[in-house]
């Protein structure tokens, strides 16, 4: 029987002024980015956990704390790579990962192409296994109010 292993991720962060909009490892224009004690890459931890999920490993708090000097200002997407090196070691590649990134602001679809990219690169992964999607919340909640971000991510894993 092939082996599979099925993830789930999500995360928020908080929009803030003073702070770089960094999405699925694109720095997009913004008057506010995301807050956090790395880079706050909102869709790049939802993958990352929903990863680490699959793998049965808890969550990227465990494996990146955010009281760790080490990851200060980290590019999440070197974080990433980590994630994938854990998922590599015990055999498995992705089968594929389906995100979705909820944001009232900035318009997100000219950027889709290069997040698919830099994420299937980091997890050496083909660009057709990674897709991202765009989502407004209709301006309800949190992310309609422009107060943060969010993002799921589901992926299959396959044993190689
Ligand atoms: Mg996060």
């Amino acid at each position: 029987m092939t082996d599979l292993r099925i993830g789930h991720g999500y995360d928020v962060h908080r929009l803030v002024e003073g702070r770089s909009l960094i999405i699925g490892g694109v720095n997009i224009p913004s008057p506010v980015g995301l807050l956090g004690h790395s880079d706050a890459d909102v869709l790049t931890h939802a993958v990352m956990d929903a990863v680490v999920g699959a793998l049965g490993l808890g969550d990227i708090g465990k494996h990146f704390p955010d009281t760790d000097p080490r990851f200060k200002g980290a590019n999440s997407l070197v974080l990433a790579a980590h994630v994938f090196d854990l998922m590599a070691d015990l055999g498995y590649c992705i089968g594929n990962i389906d995100a979705t990134v909820i944001a009232q602001a900035p318009k997100l679809a000219p950027y889709i192409a290069q997040m698919r990219e830099n994420l299937a690169r980091t997890f050496c992964t083909d660009i057709e296994r990674v897709n991202i999607k765009a989502t407004t919340e209709e301006k309800l909640g949190f992310t309609g109010a422009k107060e943060g971000i969010a993002s799921h991510a589901v992926c299959l894993l396959v044993k190689n």
